[in-house]
Formats: C-alpha cells, structure tokens, sequence
C-alpha cells in the first residue's frame, strides 16, 4: 500500500542537510539548509506532477487535485525544520509521510473527491525566531502580518529578509483558504516515552496541552553575608527552594497529566557574598484538559504565594504566555481508530505535552494527530530515532484516514 523503503530514502537524504556529527540534524528555519530541504522537498512534490506553490509567510504547498476540484482541500504535512543539534524525525516525518501518501495513491490509482495538499509550515520550532509555529499561526491570523515579517534572531536578522534571501517569500494568494480547508492531519514523532512504554504502535493525538508560562518574582532583602545574623535573614532563594520543591511534588501528586517545570533562575544581586534579595524563575505548566485548567494554574499560583507568605516575603507572579488545551475534531480522531482497527495496528489514545502547528490549524479546521513512538522517548537531540516498522505502520494510518476523508 505504502512503500516505507522509499520514504526511508528519502528521510534519509533529507537528513544529510544540515547533518551533525552523531547522525543528528541542525536545520534552523530559514537557514541555507533549511532552503536545500525546501528545494529538495518542492523537487520531489514537483516530480509526482503536483501543483506547488508557496505563500507570503514561506509555507509550502503541494496539491493533488481530486475529481471535485472546488471541494475544500484535505490538508496533511508538519514542517522541515530543526532545532540546533535535532534528530531526523521531528517534523520530516510529517512532511514527507504526507508525500509517500500521496505518492501511494498515485501509484495506486486511487481516485480522490477532494483534492489533497501536503504542506510544510516555516519556523515550527521557533529555535531561529520566536516564537514557535510561526507559519501556521501566521497563515490562520493568529500573528499578524507585521508581527511575524518583523522576528528577529538574535543575530539581529530579521525574518522576512530571510524569507527573502532563500527564495520562498511567495505570494499571499498562495495562502490555504482558512474558509475552505476540509481537515488537517499532521503525523509526528511523539516526542515521549508513553506509546513505547505502553507497548502501542501508533497514537491518535485527541488535543494538546495547555499550557502557563509565568515569572514568580520572590522578594526578601539582599544583605551582607557575612555581618547579618541568620534568624535576621530574608532570604529569597531559600523560600523559591521551598517553592520549587513544593512545585513539583503538587505536579507529581496530580497524577492527571499535570506537568509543571521552573527552568531559569536568576537572584540579585547574584554574588556570593550577599544574600540574596530577589530571585526570580520561570514557571512552565500544563495540564491535558479544558476541564480544570484553570483551577489547576490558580491553584498552584496560591499554593506558591501561601508558601512565600509564611516566609514574610512578597511574590509577584506574572504570566508570560498562557494557552489552553486544544481539543482535535472526533470525526478525525474515530477515522484514525478505524484505520489502526482495520490494519490490526495496535493504538493508544492520548494527548500531546507538545505544541505543534495542529495546534493552530485547530482553528480553522477539523484536525488530529497521529503519532509514531520515539526509542526511549527521545527527540530535540541528535539520538531521536523511531523504528521504521512503525513509522511503515504510522503512515499505512494516515494514507488510510486521507482515503477515506478525501471521498467524504
Ligand atoms: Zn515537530
């Protein structure tokens, strides 16, 4: 049905752009290897006689026309590009299992009603511009045009010249026509160790997390370390310590999906010889459901600042960026059940701790995920592997979905 020898081949050699040391990729967006890919990409959609086109926003497109061609298009794809030192499969696989979909159903003389567009979004990963999954919240109206043309890396280059200076700043009217597009399925890595440990092939991704970026500010009183008496003392990162630890087992203790995580933080004056006045981190929560994702953030902002009180310090919290779980579209999610159930292939339900560009296509479309597993859960480095048996299994799912949606 699906040739999974030939999308090897072509994982691969797309692997060889931007290639690390260890067998890992390095592919920022909009880089000079992000242009070969797209070159690379476009060459073969080319070849198997697609329309290809690109839009104002740099996403690529690659369209199969159907026996209907004015029926909304079946869009399917993810994006080409890497974080620094990233493995072969994030995003790739998406892209291209798209292309051996459709090149299966060509070789197959399968007649499609709706016409079929792979596509792969620009800065899905926001390692290069912030923030991530700048083309398909672009292309959906989440970002404006300024907005997304004006991102700058933090070399000062400045995304829409970039665009530019590859080749792939293309027209607006080459956008997808978020009035008209019938659903969207991105296939991907999962980028955790649940379908492994689960001893499952293939996941039907039902939403995304959601998800509070906040900034706890603790405040105390910076002084000598030396002359101020310890029970004098205010210290700011000896309550954040307190916080913290308090943080994570509540996350661990939640047992419902909720995952909380502080990655920075910064004391003043940050010498070794005062005590710390304020200490300031960063506080990344998410929680599965639209049931209780607020409750859960509030909860967790009280339990800090309850913590900080019984020190007699003061906490500011501030949010940075707050999204709330997506839910994807039933009719995809039961087609997809149905196409593991047909191929005996075994699937496990679940939702993603991961942003992708699903996320956003959400608003304008009926979408869903499929999900192949990751070797010991792991991706965004160069060891990110998944077996191609069930990368073979992941994309019999997704040709056998875009069949059936695509008559609908
Ligand atoms: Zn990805």
């Amino acid at each position: 049905m699906i040739n999974v020898n030939r999308l090897k081949e072509r994982m691969l050699q797309m692997a060889e752009i931007g290639k690390t040391t260890n067998d890992g990729v390095t592919r920022l967006a909009l880089s000079n290897e992000d242009k070969q890919a797209r070159d690379l990409f476009m060459q073969w959609m080319e070849n198997l006689g697609l329309h290809v086109r690109y839009d104002d926003f740099g996403n690529i497109y690659g369209r199969l026309e159907g026996n209907d061609s004015d029926a909304p298009p079946l869009m399917i794809g993810s994006h080409l590009d890497s974080v620094p030192k990233g493995g072969r499969f994030d995003g790739v696989l998406g892209v291209l299992g798209a292309l051996e979909v459709v090149e299966s159903i060509l070789e197959n003389n399968i007649q499609n009603e709706r016409p079929i567009e792979i596509v792969s979004f620009t800065n899905e990963e926001g390692a290069r511009f912030t923030p991530q999954m700048l083309g398909s919240g672009a292309v959906t109206n989440l970002f404006s045009k300024d907005y997304t043309y004006s991102r700058t890396d933090k070399d000062g280059f400045i995304l829409k010249e970039e665009l530019q200076k590859i080749g792939y700043l293309g027209s607006q009217d080459n956008r997808l026509d978020q009035e008209n597009v019938a659903a969207f399925i991105e296939m991907h890595i999962e980028q955790g160790p649940v379908l492994e440990t689960n001893h499952k092939t293939v996941g039907i991704v039902e939403g995304i997390a959601g998800f509070s970026w906040m900034e706890v500010v603790i405040s105390g009183e910076a002084n000598h370390s030396g002359t101020t008496p310890m029970e004098l003392r205010r210290d700011s990162l000896v309550t954040a310590s307190s916080a913290i630890k308090a943080i994570h087992e509540w996350a661990r203790s939640k047992k419902d999906g909720t995952v909380a995580t502080v990655g920075e933080i910064n004391t003043e004056p940050g010498i070794m010889n005062a005590i710390p006045g304020t200490t300031s981190f960063t506080l990344d929560v998410r929680h599965p459901y639209k049931d209780g994702f607020t409750s859960c953030i509030n909860e967790i902002r009280e339990s800090i600042e309850d913590i900080v009180d019984e020190d007699s310090l003061t906490c500011n919290i501030n949010e940075i960026k707050t999204h709330p779980p997506v839910t994807f579209a039933e009719n995809i999610t039961s087609t997809l059940e149905e196409a593991s159930k047909k191929h005996d292939i075994p699937y496990h339900r679940m939702t993603s701790g991961a942003g992708h560009d699903a996320m956003y296509m959400n608003t304008i479309a009926d979408t869903a995920m499929v999900f192949v597993p990751s070797i010991s859960g792991k991706s965004h480095c160069e060891e990110e592997n998944t077996h191609w048996e069930d990368i073979e299994k992941g994309v019999t799912v997704l040709y056998e979905s875009v069949l059936r949606k695509s008559r609908e």
